[in-house]
């Protein structure tokens, strides 16, 4: 990637450095756990641990984990199998709850030089003081109390003296600032609530602001990159680290991944898990790290993706067929050609007596290494799909039809004779006769066809669950609609086809395998499978079909 030009993080990274203000680069990605990682986080992965790949240094691992009603250990695990998963290692993993006693310590520093107070107003209170966007704000009454009485109700903030919300610790700024959050913003708030990881020993917390920054600075975090809604605290993250004297980290802001038919805030990813609408932060329709992995999703693709969708300094909405095609091309490449029939109908050939015989189909043409081959076991009883039949054949029908004639994939050519249906008029059985000249690979039949299908031989096949599945939403921007996102969930997106037949080859499947089920798709096994049902999650389709 040498002549692509550089983003524009990159090219202050490169300044930074060349320019001697920095050393050494250090980044990091500060996910709170209060969730799954989703597609968004990779890109800010991708990013993050991309620059310290491309230009030395390293990235940081750390929990900004500063809300204890909404934090998991759960949540902690999840996001490192997640980001090890997408193929990033970082330096050292740390918890923004390692700095409370530092944070502390930063928070009566400010008390101390006459830049914090202790505040006791009521929440609406503070509010009616804010002022408006055009309105500068008043002076809280307490805004002049002595150093030593904001350090007296601030200890005993601490100690747990008072009940949650009696008293906060506000930055004393400027209450006429045009940037609202510099009206002396809320840094420590009281909250009897037990941490995941200090349990109970603090009954107050930092808010985010006052916890980001200097978890930053405490680390030596060179540039710290987050996304466009924080533009607005620049001014604040800078107004702490100056007043406390601490490392100059500077924070830089890029615009968050926006994707079509989906919703990505962690927020609202949970209320579909806690209301049942999906199976968990995993299930294949979620647009999280996991849920893309059990979907069939690699690695390398999302990476390819965030690498494709670069980055930005303005809002954007990005198709979700672009995470789609990623996949596809790295699929093609690797994938295994195999036949399974996701809606069977049998064919039986009338004239076929050798009983069965083994056939030898290509795995993947478009693999680097050939590919290679395997057996396919071929028989007078197979099952093709049922939409590949027509009673009564459309103009420009290349496949079965009666007296119709068509190439069974890796094997022969048969002709449709007959078919069988039961009292309701169903098609249950196609009878064809095979030309035993017309063998793939060998075939002097003289017989030119134009459709070809693929088939599993019946006394042969292994049964499988398949699960298909659509766009999430039936919207293309959810957050964006009227009245609840979950309004506009599709009632289509999975569909369970729970009578497959697979070729037997594939009873050897593993959750690591990716297959190109033909005509039909990728696909990859599901962690639901057992020893007598495999079950397939149908990645993506072949061809975009969204489009259309
Ligand atoms: P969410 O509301 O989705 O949970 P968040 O920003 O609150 O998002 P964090 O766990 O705080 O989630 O995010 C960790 C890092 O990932 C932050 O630096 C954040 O900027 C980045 N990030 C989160 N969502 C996106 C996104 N959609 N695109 C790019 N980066 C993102
Ligand atoms: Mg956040
Ligand atoms: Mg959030």
């Amino acid at each position: 990637s040498e002549e692509k030009s550089l983003n524009f993080i990159e090219e202050i990274v490169e300044n930074d450095l060349n320019s001697g203000k920095y050393e050494t680069l250090v980044t990091r990605f500060p996910p709170e756990p209060n969730g799954y990682l989703h597609i968004g986080h990779a890109k800010a992965i991708c990013l993050n641990f991309g620059l310290t790949q491309k230009y030395g240094g390293y990235t940081n691992l750390r929990f900004d984990d500063t809300n204890p009603v909404t934090e998991k250990t759960e949540y902690v695990n999840s996001q490192q199998e997640d980001i090890r998963w997408l193929g990033f290692n970082w330096k050292n993993e740390l918890y923004a709850s390692d700095y409370f006693d530092e944070l502390y310590g930063f928070a009566v520093k400010l008390i101390e030089k006459g830049l914090a107070y202790v505040d006791e107003s009521a929440a609406d209170e503070i509010a009616a003081l804010k002022g408006t966007p055009t309105e500068p704000g008043q002076d809280s009454p307490y805004r002049n109390r002595s150093i030593e009485e904001n350090l007296d109700i601030f200890t005993k903030m601490k100690n747990g003296e008072f009940p949650d919300g009696a008293y906060i610790l506000r930055a004393k700024i400027d209450m006429a600032s045009p940037n609202m959050l510099m009206r002396d913003p809320i840094i420590y708030r009281i909250k009897h609530a037990e941490h995941h990881r200090t349990g109970n020993k603090w009954c107050i917390y930092p808010m985010y602001d006052f916890a980001h920054g200097q978890s930053d600075s405490i680390e030596h975090i060179t540039h710290s990159i987050c996304t466009l809604e924080y533009v607005s605290h620049r001014e604040l993250y800078d107004w702490f680290i100056e007043k406390l004297e601490i490392f100059p980290s500077k924070q830089y802001e890029f615009a968050r991944l926006n994707l079509t038919s989906t919703v990505m805030s962690k927020r609202k990813l949970l209320q579909l898990v806690n209301e049942n609408l999906v199976n968990g932060w995993d299930d294949p329709r979620m647009p999280t790290i996991s849920g893309l992995r059990r979907r069939g999703f690699t690695p390398k693709s999302i990476r390819e993706f965030c690498e494709r969708i670069g980055i930005a300094k303005r809002e954007n909405l990005i198709e979700l067929s672009l995470l789609e095609f990623c996949i596809r091309e790295d699929l093609n490449k690797t994938a295994n050609r195999v036949m399974a029939v996701l809606d069977p109908i049998k064919l039986v050939i009338t004239n076929y007596e050798k009983g069965t015989e083994d056939l030898i189909g290509e795995n993947n043409p478009e693999a680097e290494d050939g590919g290679g081959t395997r057996v396919i076991p071929f028989s007078n009883e197979l099952w093709i799909e049922r939409e590949d039949f027509m009673e009564v054949p459309a103009k420009k029908w290349f496949r079965l039809a009666p007296g119709a004639m068509v190439r069974l994939k890796f094997a022969y050519i048969v002709k449709c004779e007959d078919f069988v249906k039961d009292e309701n008029g169903n098609v249950t059985e196609i009878h064809c006769t095979y030309i035993p000249e017309s063998k793939s690979g060998s075939d002097t039949s003289g017989i030119n066809v134009k459709g070809t299908i693929h088939w599993v031989s019946a006394p042969h096949a292994k049964t499988a669950e398949i699960r298909l599945y659509d766009r999430l939403f039936v919207s293309e921007t959810p957050d964006a609609e009227e009245g609840d996102f979950k309004d506009y969930l599709n009632p289509e997106s999975l569909t369970v086809l729970p009578n497959a037949y697979i070729e037997p080859a594939l009873a050897d499947a593993d959750l690591d395998g990716r297959y190109q089920f033909i005509r039909k798709g990728y696909f990859c096994l599901d962690k639901d499978s057992t020893a007598d049902k495999l079950v397939f999650n149908r990645t993506v389709t072949l061809k975009d079909t969204f489009k259309k």
